[in-house]
């Protein structure tokens, strides 16, 4: 349910209406926009009168909201949510580009592509410390030596870092060195771990899963948002259908969709999406044109040797020729690199 108070309300006005409420298991969600302040009730609504709450002075209008999705729901929320990391914005009119190998495989490597990354202009390192893989005989990454090297790269360049945490254990060890958490396809749906993080105030990067749909997606960023860390970025990165010539199929659809039912940034990622580099370029233009927030680009110094997802990296000379013509993209959506 929302509340939607008189124009010109203040915090006077939104107490007076939340006391009226006290009593009923809900939670208030408030959102000052410039000419509307808008509670979201979250909780058990059921015996709550939405005409007796019509009939306070300083309310204009009460809705139900149908969606099982409530923080995430741009009804709740209707101005776009920008998110902070280290002064830099996410879903704000700087794209937010994300770059990196997927996974990091020594110090060398891990510079030297932080390193030309950011002359392209990447605003963030990504870089896989803990992998998921298919098999438990692939590379597993570096783990817990992974994160040192990503915070010795982001030493070296000032770029904050983004990798994937996989068990609820690690939340402590994230918390405190990564700048943006990242939840894999394979765990969207881990709800240890969404609640865990939820209890961190950390940007949390999440990808959508391999076959879930969109309400499913946003359920998930629900479940972090609902343990208090409202600083959900998702990403589309493509879904299982039944077409195998690339590895998943971009949902691109899912960009403006998410846009219309919820004020979380959104972001894509082209290169798990195909599977391919060759396709990482029309496809982040794709992204940037049905205004996606962002990409994350897999961005490696010599693809043919990488220990994870060679096929689908792009060599950092291949990035930054993208990144020239992202920037048109991104002046014709009014936004910018
Ligand atoms: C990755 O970013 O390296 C990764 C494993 O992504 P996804 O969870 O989308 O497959
Ligand atoms: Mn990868």
């Amino acid at each position: 349910m929302i509340i939607i108070l008189k124009p010109n309300s203040g915090d006077n006005e939104i107490k007076k209406v939340t006391s009226s409420l006290e009593g009923y298991k809900v939670s208030f969600h408030i959102s000052k926009g410039q000419h509307t302040t808008i509670i979201g009730l979250v909780g058990d609504i059921s015996a709550i009168d939405r005409e007796m709450i019509e009939t306070n002075p300083y309310v204009e209008r009460v809705m139900t909201v149908s969606e099982p999705f409530k923080k995430s729901n741009r009804k709740f929320h209707p101005e776009n949510t920008v998110i902070s990391v280290c002064q830099r914005e996410i879903g704000g009119k700087h794209l937010a580009i994300i770059a990196g190998p997927c996974s990091v495989e020594s110090e060398e490597q891990i510079y030297s592509i932080a390193q030309s990354v950011k002359q392209s202009g990447a605003m963030f390192l990504r870089g896989g410390a803990f992998k998921p893989r298919t098999s438990p005989y692939a590379f597993q990454g570096l783990e817990a030596e992974g994160i040192r090297l990503l915070k010795l790269a982001r030493e070296k360049t000032g770029l904050p870092i983004v990798t994937e945490i996989m068990s609820p254990k690690f939340v402590g060890l994230f918390e405190a060195d990564v700048d943006i958490i990242q939840i894999g396809a394979r765990n969207m749906q881990n709800f240890d771990l969404l609640k865990e993080v939820g209890r961190t105030k950390k940007p949390i990067l999440l990808k959508r899963g391999l076959a879930n749909t969109i309400e499913e997606w946003l359920m998930s960023a629900e479940y972090i948002m609902a343990g208090g860390n409202p600083n959900v970025i998702l990403c589309e990165r493509g879904i299982r259908t039944f077409e195998t010539y690339t590895r998943n199929t971009l949902d691109i659809s899912a960009i403006p969709v998410i846009k219309k039912l919820s004020h979380l940034p959104v972001i894509v990622d082209p290169s798990h999406a195909t599977g391919a580099s060759w396709l990482v370029e029309p496809l982040a233009k794709a992204a940037v044109a049905a205004g996606a927030d962002g990409v994350i680009i897999e961005v490696h110094n010599n693809p043919e040797c990488a220990l994870c997802d060679g096929p689908q990296s792009i060599k950092p000379e291949v990035f930054e020729n993208i990144m020239k013509k992202l920037a048109v993209y991104a002046k014709a959506e009014g936004r910018e690199l």
